[in-house]
């Protein structure tokens, strides 16, 4: 049977010549970059050099990047390393509700070494509003930490005005851009960002390799120990072929932009329009236009959100329900609630993520199964 994978908000396949670029890496760049012989200069050079590409993609300086192990690291790392290192200017977190779960708990492993933290509701459309910032900004305040696309329903978020009101207080700004970086474009300036995190596996490169970006100036504590690298920051031996594909994916991500942009746009409409005329009782989680290309987050009234899901498993397509994160669990997504949509529709949605894997072809075939998966599944819970 034939796969159609449309779940690339939870991880994407690797692109043929960054897994090229990796494995030349690791068979002809084998150095510790740490070592002061020419197998490890040369190394060095690899890492600075993708450092200095990845900087300029987003206005950075290379001062201002650290490598790290993926999105979740460099969240925890942004959340527990700015409010520790910066305890003497306050104790108060800023963050929203509808956050991933690798900041949403280092939000809550604060709170249970004392710190104080603000959880902000989104609007129906799943988006935070600048004023509502400005609002639960305090004296003891130190870091809003608001993510730029959510990864459930593609809503994107504000940041340059929330960015604006940080600015203003004098407070840090840290922003997950895990689900837009290499999507939207992204310049930390124009943006004003204090520290953003992305990852790699999203946009076509290797899991487990990831970037924090931390403005100048800004005092941060280590979260790892050991030996010197990432300016002590983040100490341990430099994953250099995750480095190299993370980079290498953001290029080819950054090259293609606007048309891919533009091609997943298409698609996410034509399935969302295609839903509209085949079912009843359907509905779109998540803002209709300032919205991911691709990210169609669907709510079938009726039916559990897990019973479709392994349904369509079964035709050979994948899809997920809520975050990946929470699958397996049967409660509703945290961002669907959030946003005030009931929990019994809350339930019965899923997240189609479109991405290189989908061409017209796969997203009609999606339009042919899915109607009748779904009347099937209604039928038996209303007959029965
Ligand atoms: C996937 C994801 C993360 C985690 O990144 P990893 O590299 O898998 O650790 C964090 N935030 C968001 C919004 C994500 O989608």
């Amino acid at each position: 049977m034939r796969q159609y994978y449309f779940d690339h908000s939870a991880t994407t396949r690797v692109d043929a010549d960054v897994a090229a670029a990796m494995l030349e890496v690791m068979r002809e760049n084998y150095g510790n970059p740490s070592s002061v012989h020419g197998f490890g200069r040369t190394a060095r050079v690899a890492i600075e050099d993708a450092r200095e590409t990845l900087a300029k993609m987003l206005q950075a300086d290379i001062a201002e990047l650290y490598f790290t192990s993926g999105g979740t690291e460099a969240d925890n790392t942004a959340l527990i390393g700015v409010m520790v290192a910066n305890r003497d200017r306050g104790n108060h977190l800023i963050t929203s509700k509808i956050e991933h779960h690798a900041v949403l708990d280092s939000a809550r492993y604060l709170e249970n070494s004392g710190y104080e933290v603000t959880y902000l509701s989104p609007d129906h459309y799943g988006m935070i509003h600048p004023d509502h910032v400005a609002e639960a900004i305090t004296p003891k305040t130190v870091l809003v930490s608001i993510m730029h696309v959510n990864n459930e329903t593609g809503t994107i978020n504000p940041i340059e005005e929330i960015g604006k009101v940080t600015r203003d207080k004098n407070v840090l700004f840290h922003t997950d851009a895990v689900q837009s970086f290499g999507k939207l474009p992204i310049d930390v300036q124009k943006l004003n960002i204090d520290l953003l995190s992305l990852s790699a596996h999203k946009i076509y490169g290797p899991k487990g390799c990831g970037a924090l970006f931390v403005r100048k100036g800004i005092k941060l504590e280590p979260r790892t120990f050991g030996g010197h690298q990432e300016r002590n920051t983040r100490t341990g031996t430099e994953n250099l072929p995750g480095i190299i594909g993370l980079v290498k994916a953001a290029s080819i991500c950054h090259e293609k932009m606007s048309s891919e942009a533009e091609r997943l746009t298409n698609l996410r409409d034509r399935l969302w329009q295609g839903l509209q005329t085949s079912l009843t009782a359907v509905h779109l989680n998540g803002h209709p236009q300032k919205r991911l290309p691709g990210l169609n987050n669907v709510s079938f009234e009726g039916i559990e959100g897990e019973a479709l899901l392994l349904s369509l498993d079964m035709k050979g397509i994948a899809v997920s329900t809520g975050s990946a994160c929470s699958s397996g669990q049967v409660s509703a997504s945290h961002v669907l609630l959030s946003m005030g949509i009931p929990a019994e529709i809350a339930q019965g949605s899923i997240r189609f993520s479109l991405g290189r894997e989908n061409e017209e072809e796969s997203v009609d075939y999606l339009l042919k199964v899915v109607p009748e998966v779904v009347n099937r599944l209604r039928e038996m819970s209303f007959g029965g």
